[in-house]
């Protein structure tokens, strides 16, 4: 376990990511593969190792592989084919199947895992840099905004040694209970729903196929119950937890075998682990705040019936990332970090609202209508598809159009490039990407990458699709802008061009 090095209390670092959960790991790797001098501390020793996540999709593999650690996940995962949801006599109300090709994201739809492998694969990556420190076991309990930098006041749990350190810029992802949250807002708005629910993870004995592959919701408004298929032995049931009873009762080993004994029993599995969870709905009033920012759980809670909790951290890290190395490496003003809560908090709100409509549907006695208001239509049919909700506006998407169909705000394709079949994300790294269908005289700035359908043709048949010639891309991997040629998409692109190092003069790209 990394201790504080001597001398660690006179630097500055430039981000300290609160909370080695999902989401600051992500974010911590995506911030050390831009050079920056990162700071991780977490309260926990180690990781957390009560079940929680067990579904990822296609957008989030896709950021894993930015980190550096999708290839290596995927050996921990295995392939999410859908979701059923039953009514109590087991008559299919809807299905939720997953596309089982390659999505446009390069990756499958869906993916089933065990959260503590990913955690563990994403601190391996980061254990690899030497601009970064990692600091477990410590816990953040004051923070103090200054005008160059801010002070976490920290006690190191194993020696009751009280730190000072200092970092330009904080991102809590320090989870529901937030303490970077209290710093930034007055509280999260709150979407209503609040259930109590036992979480079982047993680990399988002898192979029991007859379960399926599919997870399940059970819409027995009696106990409304979730079914989950996890990688290798590990099975998963979520059940609800009614008025009146009390933890104790409830996830007692006996009552858990009795509540299981429909589908299995203990010749079948072991108990791995069991924890009560309070599912919840709510988004932070505000997620940034001075040289404060929030991330994750701290910034939204959704209930986990569509598994999008973590995935929305993921993209959150995704969507900061690139914003904090443009500030504190090229200069940009910290401003700029308002447009990351333009932009990810509608995103959330739109996975938030749909979970709540789908756990409505769970464990109501009004399946009917139910059913339609979980479709979000007015005659609700019996399959849904996964939502692809747009980023909200903001300055760097200039490109944004009200129109439903329109690309701008959404992932651009991980298109796979020349004979070497490279995905797209591998060629163009961690940068704002500006595809043209002819070469540019010259390159463009340390800001900006420029990638030529002349060099790569696939790229014809994307901007052909888009019905562009030029698309910016950005690091997050959505797109900004199209554009009929270069230089009209440069037009859009001044203010991130205003904080590259590398001066361009737009005059001289070819017509
Ligand atoms: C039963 C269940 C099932 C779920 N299923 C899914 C699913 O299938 N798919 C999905 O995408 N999501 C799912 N989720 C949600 C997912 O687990 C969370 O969204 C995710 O773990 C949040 O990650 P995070 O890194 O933001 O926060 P966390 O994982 O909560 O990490 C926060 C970290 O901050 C640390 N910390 C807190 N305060 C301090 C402090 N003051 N100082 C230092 N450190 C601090 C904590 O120790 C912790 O390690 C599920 C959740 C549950 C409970």
């Amino acid at each position: 376990m990394s201790r504080p090095q001597a001398g660690i209390e006179d630097k500055i670092f430039d981000v300290a990511v609160v909370g080695y959960g999902p989401t600051g790991a992500t974010l911590a790797n995506l911030l050390a593969g831009q050079g920056l001098q990162v700071l991780v501390i977490d309260r926990e020793a180690t990781i957390y190792n009560l079940p929680r996540a067990v579904h990822f999709d296609d957008e989030t593999m896709r950021v894993f592989q930015t980190v550096g650690v999708a290839d290596e996940l995927s050996r921990y995962t295995c392939i999410n084919p859908g979701m059923k949801f039953q009514d109590s006599r087991g008559r299919v109300l809807l299905d939720w199947p997953r596309d089982q090709s390659i999505t446009s994201h390069g990756w499958n739809a869906s993916y089933r895992l065990h959260q503590p492998d990913l955690e563990r694969l994403l601190r391996e990556q980061l254990q690899n840099r030497n601009n970064v420190q990692e600091l477990p076991g410590c816990q953040v309990e004051a923070i103090n905004e200054n005008s160059d930098h801010v002070a976490l006041g920290c006690e190191d749990k194993a020696t009751s040694r009280k730190l000072e350190l200092k970092s330009r810029y904080v991102v809590g992802c320090d989870g529901a209970n937030s303490l970077v949250r209290q710093f930034v807002c007055d509280g999260m708005k709150d979407f209503g729903f609040c259930e109590r629910w036992l979480v079982v993870d047993l680990m399988l004995e002898r192979p029991r196929p007859d379960l399926g592959d599919h997870s399940i919701q059970f819409c027995d408004p009696q106990r409304p119950m979730t079914y989950c298929r996890s990688p290798g032995r590990r099975r998963r049931w979520e059940i609800t937890v009614l008025d009146g009873e009390t933890d104790e009762e409830i996830s007692s080993e006996k009552k858990v075998w009795e509540l299981l004994s429909r589908w299995i029993t203990p010749k079948d599995a072991a108990i791995e682990r069991c924890a009560i969870y309070t599912f919840r709905s709510a988004i932070a009033r505000q997620w940034h705040k001075g040289r404060l920012c929030i991330a994750g759980d701290a910034a939204h809670l959704t209930p986990p019936f569509m598994g999008q909790g973590m995935c929305t951290g993921i993209r959150d890290a995704a969507n900061l990332a690139w914003k904090l190395s443009l500030i504190i490496q090229n200069g940009a003003d910290g401003s700029i970090l308002h447009t990351y809560e333009k932009e990810r908090s509608p995103h959330a709100q739109a996975y938030i609202e749909t979970a709540i409509r789908l756990g409505g549907l769970i464990n109501t006695m009004d399946q009917a209508s139910a059913l339609q208001m979980a479709n979000n239509q007015k005659h609700g049919n019996s399959t849904i598809k996964s939502i692809q909700p747009k980023l909200g506006a903001s300055h760097y998407l200039p490109g944004l159009s009200d129109k439903e169909d329109h690309p701008v705000g959404r992932p651009f394709l991980q298109v796979l490039l020349n004979e070497n079949r490279m995905k797209f994300d591998d060629v163009v790294g961690f940068v704002h990407t500006l595809i043209t269908r002819r070469n540019l005289k010259r390159n463009l700035t340390d800001c900006i990458f420029v990638v030529s359908a002349q060099d790569y043709t696939e790229l014809n048949a994307v901007l052909d699709e888009l019905n562009a010639e030029a698309v910016w891309v950005r690091p997050d991997r959505y797109i900004a802008a199209l554009a009929n040629n270069a230089e009209e998409l440069l037009t859009q692109m001044q203010d991130l061009l205003s904080h590259s190092k590398t001066s361009i003069n737009i005059d001289s790209f070819n017509k």
